[in-house]
């Protein structure tokens, strides 16, 4: 039988006897909460489908679409986005599923692809355990299916719960239910709920605590880490293929921090660090210190309970330090970063931070200083130099003010022929082109009338009469293509008057100030970057700019000494 399209399809399902073969897709999903459970595998739900579709003459499989081990509360499924493809494609026109948890349990979208995705493409949607048909049900239960989806939509809240409350026996029982175990741990090859120590990074982590110990702040720690290029976390998911890793991650203090702070070095499990609800899209809600449970002796320790409380030690004294320290010196003359998220390096195309400042005993400030956020690794790293920021403000200060000065002589240009334009020969040459090519258009489209009328009157044979159609229609489109042009031109040469003039007031307001202010940033500098031995600065209006120079050029060009 002849494959029908999508749109005959459509017409047909309204009428239940079938005699259509229906293209068909079987979806099967197998989902994280399902592990274990009986009755539900893959093969299961393929087999049951397949009994059902051998039933139905009308169904030929032309594709098992799979998704394994996806939540299913939301759509993003790899094996479900190619069914909706070829959907699309309209190579399907019919999905067959087990039951409607397997096709999703998102209330909302489950019903927008059941009530008006599918009917609307023409799909046939079967779910086997739910004896829903939408060949057959059209009318009488099209409220049964949202119905049922709210249950489900419950159903999928009920087992996140379930789930989270399954991690929580199992943190209790001291298994370990993180995504990626601590730095410094594997999970064992036997038990994945097991951490088992890496030697080599477990040196790492003894480093990172023998560094504290002896005095270092977390971020030297970072620093000298980064300078011996030791792999951070997700350097080394990188390295193993996963899609969360990043290859030229740095280490940070925070993540030492974190580090140092984490018990699970002295063999305890933390429990409910942070609880997973499935149902909300993997929203992470993270429980206070305070409420930390510490299950002991879980797996083998890298670091002495000693050593591991004298860091604590440490770490809460410099907190506590630094808290101290940022009210001490609230005195310092501490000025407000301008250029903040405008300055990138040229050299690796990395963020530029400013330092945190340099200040006279007096609190008056010395310097403010800018870095490229690169610079401290050797290996990779980046060799821009660091920039004061005086210095930087006094260059771009410059550079906005010859800016400014070549704006304000461009206004001038662009008023004085702005005020020439508004009778200029130009401007009414262009006008009365447009009336020329207007007219001669309006003749042609009566010649192609009287063409029709003559041809139909039999004064013309059809091979004359579509010979000169054509031509008259290729002269027409020939005159439309003109027309544009000039209108075009002539739209361009009056509104330029008010838009040119429009931003350079914008930025003309600037002409007096005396030193560079966050506004005069903000509006004229789009970023700032920092190469080996320079700087460049590229300006908000440079599109403007360029396409008023352009307007300067032509209509000196094109008036010449007419104005
Ligand atoms: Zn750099």
């Amino acid at each position: 039988m002849a494959r029908k399209s999508r749109k005959d399809l459509h017409k047909e399902n309204i009428q239940p006897q079938s005699e259509i073969l229906y293209y068909t897709a079987i979806y099967a999903r197998l989902s994280i909460e399902d592990n274990g459970i009986q009755g539900d595998s893959i093969e299961n739900q393929i087999e049951m489908i397949e009994k059902y579709i051998s039933k139905c003459q009308d169904l030929k499989v032309i594709h098992t679409f799979v998704d394994n081990g996806e939540t299913g509360t939301n759509f993003e499924r790899p094996a479900f986005s190619d069914m909706m493809e070829e959907v699309k494609k309209g190579a399907i026109n019919c999905i067959v599923v087990k039951d409607l948890s397997r096709f999703g349990r998102n209330y909302l979208e489950t019903g927008n692809y059941l009530e008006k995705i599918f009917p609307y493409l023409g799909i046939r949607f079967i779910s086997v355990n739910d004896h829903f048909d939408s060949l057959h049900d059209r009318k009488s239960d099209t409220l049964l299916v949202p119905l049922k989806s709210i249950l489900h939509d419950t159903y999928a809240k009920d087992i996140s719960r379930k789930v989270s409350s399954a991690i929580d026996i199992k943190k209790k029982s001291g298994k370990f239910m993180g995504k990626i175990p601590p730095y410094g741990y594997v999970r064992d090859e036997q038990d994945r709920y097991k951490l088992c120590v890496h030697t080599e990074r477990a040196e790492i982590i003894r480093m990172i605590f023998k560094w504290r110990t002896e005095g270092m702040g977390s971020v030297s720690i970072a620093h000298r880490l980064n300078d011996m290029t030791v792999p951070t976390q997700l350097q080394i998911r990188f390295a193993e293929g996963h899609h969360d890793g990043k290859e030229h991650a740095l280490w940070r203090g925070s993540a030492v921090v974190d580090i140092l702070k984490n018990p699970c070095y002295i063999g305890c499990m933390v429990e409910r660090k942070g609880s997973n609800l499935l149902c909300k899209g993997r929203e992470n809600k993270v429980i206070p210190e305070s409420e930390w449970n510490l299950i002991e002796n879980t797996h083998e320790p890298i670091i002495d309970k000693e050593t591991f409380e004298k860091v604590q030690r440490l770490v809460s004294e410099s907190r506590g330090k630094r808290k101290q320290q940022v009210a001490d010196k609230s005195y310092r003359q501490r000025t407000e970063n301008i250029l903040s998220g405008m300055v990138q390096c040229g050299i690796c195309g990395s963020g530029v931070h400013r330092d945190s400042g340099y200040f006279r005993k007096d609190g008056s400030l010395v310097h403010y200083s800018f870095y490229c956020s690169n610079k401290y690794i050797k290996t990779k790293g980046c060799s821009s130099r660091t920039v004061d920021e005086t210095e930087l403000h006094n260059y771009i200060f410059q550079a906005c003010k010859k800016q400014l000065e070549l704006l304000a002589d461009m206004k001038e240009l662009i008023d004085d022929m702005v005020e020439n334009q508004k009778n200029s020969r130009y401007i009414s040459s262009l006008k009365q082109e447009i009336r020329i090519l207007e007219d001669k258009q309006q003749k042609l489209r009566r010649k192609r009338n009287d063409l029709y009328a003559d041809f139909k009157d039999g004064l013309l044979t059809e091979r004359e009469y579509t010979f000169r159609r054509d031509k008259y229609m290729a002269d027409s489109e020939q005159l439309s293509i003109q027309l544009q042009a000039v209108n075009a031109e002539l739209q361009e040469n009056s509104q330029m008057s008010e838009v040119t003039t429009k931003w350079i007031s914008d930025f003309i307001c600037f002409k007096d100030t005396k030193k560079l202010t966050k506004e005069m940033c903000s509006v004229m500098v789009k970023k700032v970057v920092l190469n080996e031995n320079s700087v460049s600065i590229h300006f908000a209006f440079t599109d403007e700019y360029e396409k008023a120079l352009a307007f300067l050029d032509g209509y000196g060009k094109k008036c010449g000494g007419a104005t």
